[in-house]
């Protein structure tokens, strides 16, 4: 399968599981932009295929690319730390990025760059069906709320749109943890930030059940042209299993 190719609906968790590695190796494999030459391992990214909450960054800082997961350096430790102020813990979540290869000397992907991986994180989009993106930073927040500031939104909520192959999901916007740890009064709106996640993610919960109720029977066309009929997509979890997200 190729980025462009449709992401069949994924019901259960070892479908989810199986068509999130079935991507990640993909982006593994992938030169479909320049930064593929320069990285050491590609970064797909990693989290609980049950999770009704993804993060996403910007892209693979050194840490990231030695170990071809993202978040394990610096910024992911405060990552960590924000999301256990909230009881949160990351295997809880899923976590990736805008663009899965490290752009040489940490510099800002570029929109070639960001165009080429962006089938990626669509797909991912699509498997997952989060209710909440939360994004981390600038390139990952004008992803999902463009034309915003960060300085203005940073701990709001909008739709995300849904070219970005997330459906009905609101998209919160924090600043990068790597600002907050060139800044502690980042730092500290980070804290204040955070803290209304899981209220956010219970107006997500609430407004797509709703959103949903009100077609019932329709069919959702996805990007790629397939129908999926919302009866196989997957009903808001009541009874969470062993390796299910414990999000309150
Ligand atoms: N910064 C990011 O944006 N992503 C990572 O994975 C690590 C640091
Ligand atoms: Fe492929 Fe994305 Fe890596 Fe570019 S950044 S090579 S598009 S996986």
């Amino acid at each position: 399968m190729t980025a462009g190719e449709a992401t069949i609906a994924a019901t259960t968790t070892e479908q989810r599981r199986a068509a999130l590695e079935a991507i990640a190796a993909e982006v593994r494999a992938c030169t479909r932009c320049k930064l593929a030459p320069g990285r050491t391992k590609a970064v797909p990214g990693e989290g609980n295929p049950d999770t009704e909450v993804m993060f996403v960054g910007e892209g693979p800082g050194q840490t990231e690319d030695a170990q071809g997961r993202p978040f394990v350096g610096r910024a992911g430790e405060l990552l960590v730390r924000l999301l256990a102020s909230i009881g949160w813990r990351r295997q809880e979540v899923f976590i990736t990025n805008i663009v899965k290869c490290r752009p040489p000397g940490n510099r800002d992907p570029e929109p070639d760059e960001i165009a080429a991986c962006a089938p990626y994180l669509q797909r991912q989009m699509e498997v997952l069906d989060p209710a909440v993106v939360v994004t981390l930073g600038r390139f990952s927040m004008a992803h999902f709320r463009p034309n915003e500031r960060i300085t203005q939104i940073h701990g709001t909520h909008a739709p995300a749109p849904a070219a970005t192959g997330a459906r009905d999901a609101l998209a919160y916007a924090l600043f990068h943890p790597a600002a907050a740890l060139r800044s502690t009064d980042v730092e500290r709106q980070s804290y204040g930030d955070i803290a209304g996640l899981p209220r956010v993610l219970t107006e997500a919960r609430t407004r797509r059940a709703s959103l949903r109720a009100e077609t019932p029977g329709a069919t959702i066309a996805s990007p790629d042209g397939l129908a999926l009929s919302p009866e196989l997509l997957p009903a808001p979890s009541t009874t969470p299993g062993d390796d299910a997200p414990t999000l309150f």
